[in-house]
């Protein structure tokens, strides 16, 4: 940030020019502003830099990492890759067991995309202690441990106060805090009687995510974890506080994602969105759905899409993705699969509302293959190839000009037919 405010391009702000169909002067002036950021830690040599802003292609995050339930990490290396051959713009490690380092350290060393970490977690494990006994010291600590092993991108609850813990406590909300990390600092506070640390010590963490480049991904604690909490006064009070802890990055040129909701009907997504930007400053938005219904656990990788594609399409910048076994399990790699491909397409269907140039290229090219019966193409331009063609393989037509859906009745092939002059043999 500081380099764009004097002007100068990095390599990283030329490869996001290039990725991103754009040219340098358009990008200067925005990541100046802190509307475009490229999360890039100085030590991850193994970055591919990406952009994150409302103005550029959309990007997605797969959340992966072990639990104590399930501390599998040759399991966990598998969805690494997964997620890297799929596109995946950027991998978030929410390890919540044993020592985390290892793990991180390897991500950092192979992967292209923007890495993510939740520092408040990995200090209960870090050190061993149990939550009480941690100081904000140990807190801050962890933060430079993550800093310094490359980590792009650090999510820090730092909007959660003193103040929230009265409102918590009114009753007035069904889910209360649904943050992982929010209700850790919840307890902590609560335990301890001092304020949260990474707000009360903000200008420290500032100063190592300066001296790394490590962008600050302003969490949101009380982000509402079902309909009935969205966009109450708890969020909104949170995301008040995240646009003044924005400037304060911002004058000190660290980078800021700004992480919002959760659960939301779908007629309050747009007024979240433009409520972000306004309190925010444009700061990039980061929503973890939203999802649309809190009904349909198992199938919450098409709540959070529907609700993702509203939120991109409005101004979201970057959606986490969703898998089916959110609310129930660590998903495995086929649920990473869907939860990926689900936000893939929200991100691309917002892309193309939203006119990001060059968005409409592959399903232009799509149409063509569709017109033409050309199932190879098809293939080509297909976001999941391998699950598109293994289904048409599966159930093979008679006719390989059609499929099995209306087989000689293809519409595509009758008008083809018709409009070739030729004539439409169906019986
Ligand atoms: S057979 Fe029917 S579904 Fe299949 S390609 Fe032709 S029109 Fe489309």
């Amino acid at each position: 940030m500081e380099a764009a405010k004097q002007g100068i391009i990095t390599e990283q702000l030329r490869r996001v020019a290039e990725k991103e169909h754009r040219t340098v002067e358009e990008l200067l002036p925005l990541v100046a502003a802190g509307q475009v950021v490229i999360c890039a830690n100085k030590r991850h040599k193994s970055l591919d830099p990406s952009g994150v802003g409302a103005m550029l292609k959309t990007k997605i995050n797969a959340n992966l990492g072990i639990s104590g339930d399930i501390k599998n990490y040759a399991e966990e290396v598998k969805k690494v890759e997964l997620a890297v051959k799929m596109g995946t713009d950027a991998i978030m490690d929410l390890s919540s067991h044993g020592n985390t380092q290892p793990f991180r350290q390897q991500l950092i060393r192979e992967c292209p995309a923007m890495i993510g970490t939740v520092p408040v977690y990995d200090a209960v494990i870090h050190y061993q202690r149990d939550l009480s006994t941690l100081t904000a010291a140990d807190f801050i600590n962890v933060v430079r441990l993550h800093a310094e092993n490359g980590v792009d991108f650090a999510t820090m609850h730092c909007g959660i106060t003193r103040e929230t813990l009265s409102q918590i406590k009114g009753g007035h909300r069904k889910m209360n805090i649904v943050s992982r990390g929010g209700s850790l600092l919840y307890a902590w506070m609560t335990m301890t009687g001092e304020e949260n640390p990474f707000y009360e010590h903000f200008d420290e963490i500032l100063d190592i995510c300066r001296e790394y480049d490590m962008t600050i991904s302003l969490g949101d604690a009380c982000r509402s974890g079902c309909l009935a909490d969205g966009t109450d006064n708890c969020q909104i009070t949170e995301l008040i506080r995240l646009g003044e802890l924005t400037q304060r990055a911002w004058a000190r040129d660290v980078q800021v994602i700004v992480e919002g909701p959760g659960h939301l009907a779908m007629d309050q997504i747009q007024a979240n969105m433009k409520l972000e930007q306004t309190l925010c400053h444009g700061a990039p938005f980061y929503v973890l759905g939203p999802l649309v219904t809190d009904i349909a656990p198992g199938y919450d990788h098409i709540t959070a899409a529907i609700g993702g594609a509203i939120a991109a399409a409005s101004g979201a910048a970057f959606l986490c993705y969703v898998t089916p076994a959110e609310h129930l399990a660590l998903p495995n790699i086929n649920e990473v699969r869907q939860g990926i491909i689900a936000s893939q397409i929200a991100a691309h269907a917002a892309d193309i509302a939203k006119g990001v140039p060059g968005a409409r290229n592959q399903d232009d090219k799509m149409a063509a293959a569709r017109q033409k019966l050309d199932w190879d193409a098809q293939w080509q331009y297909a976001l999941d190839p391998e699950t598109a063609q293994n289904l048409w393989e599966a159930r093979k037509p008679n006719d390989l000009d059609t499929c099995t859906m209306c087989g000689k009745f293809c519409a595509v092939r009758s008008m083809n037919k018709a409009l070739a002059g030729e004539t439409i043999d169906i019986l």
